[in-house]
């Protein structure tokens, strides 16, 4: 068994983070298994130095340890590119231009039956799909053709979670992917390089990773990983979506929430075995 804990330097840990990389590291030692951590880092504007150090720092403080060296994204660009190069020869992929603002102006009217928000936080409306990749411009993102990526693999492909809350084998399921995740993005358009489905998919793969522990907000971005896996010719681990952490009024934390941030625990005389209580380990 290998699992791993995935974070982007991008601000403080904070309990949320303390109860994936605990339960991932927990379940690696009760397993016998290996423990990885990963620099999720292609965000170059967003991730620092000072807060990847930080994370070593945290998570070392709370009594785990994990192999060295650790895995860093940015040290892996090419591996990305390779993947997204086999995705467009494939014909899967298209360019495009639209702002966050042209996509909320494009979904005007709220979208029937989509009930939670997808990973990338609305369904592309898909205004560039036509778009021919020879068509790319500086500044374009990439983006999948979901309708096609999902005609061009096995149907109904398969994964099984064994975190508590979806427990079980589960199948893609095309119409409900196309409602509620859509077309997603592959490489931003503000840094150029692979985002996080495509890097998430190479990394597991070249990891060996064999379950993937992460929060239950990650759930539904999960089928799309599969299909990423099938159509790059990678395996599919088994999954370990984990309940998330939330404040008081029931929101998921964020890394902008200083006060929950680990670090803010430790000045104030907390324990590692406080920490562990307070995210009910
Ligand atoms: N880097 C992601 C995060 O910070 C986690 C990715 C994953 O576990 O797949 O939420």
């Amino acid at each position: 068994m290998i699992t791993r804990f995935a974070p982007s330097p991008t601000g403080r840990l904070h309990l949320g983070h303390a109860f994936s990389a605990l339960t991932g590291h927990d379940r690696a030692r009760a397993a016998g298994g290996r423990f990885l951590l990963r620099i999720e880092d292609t965000d170059r504007a967003r991730c620092r130095p000072d807060y990847e150090a930080a994370i070593h720092d945290d998570l070392a403080w709370l009594g785990l340890t994990w192999e060295t060296p650790v895995r860093r994204q940015s040290d892996h660009l090419a591996a990305y590119d390779a993947a997204l190069d086999r995705l467009i020869a494939q014909g899967l992929c298209y360019p495009c231009g639209c702002t966050r603002a042209d996509i909320h102006a494009a979904l005007c009217a709220p979208q029937e039956g989509v009930t939670h928000l997808p990973p990338d936080g609305a369904v592309y409306p898909g205004t560039c799909r036509n778009r021919p990749m020879a068509d790319r411009r500086p500044g374009d993102a990439i983006r999948i053709d979901l309708a096609r990526a999902l005609a061009a693999a096995p149907s109904h492909l398969p994964f099984i979670e064994t975190g508590p809350e979806r427990m079980g084998r589960h199948r893609l399921d095309p119409a409900h992917m196309l409602a509620t995740i859509g077309d997603v993005v592959l490489a931003r358009k503000d840094i150029g390089a692979a985002a996080y489905h495509l890097c998430v998919v190479v990394d597991d793969a070249q990891q060996g990773i064999t379950e993937v522990t992460r929060g239950m907000d990650l759930f539904d971005a999960t089928p799309v990983h599969v299909l990423l896996q099938a159509l790059l010719g990678l395996p599919t681990p088994l999954y370990h979506h984990h309940r998330l952490i939330r404040d008081a009024a029931g929101k998921r934390l964020a890394k902008r929430d200083d006060a929950r941030a680990i670090a803010t625990y430790r000045a104030a005389g907390a324990t590692p075995a406080d920490i562990r209580r307070m995210v009910g380990l």
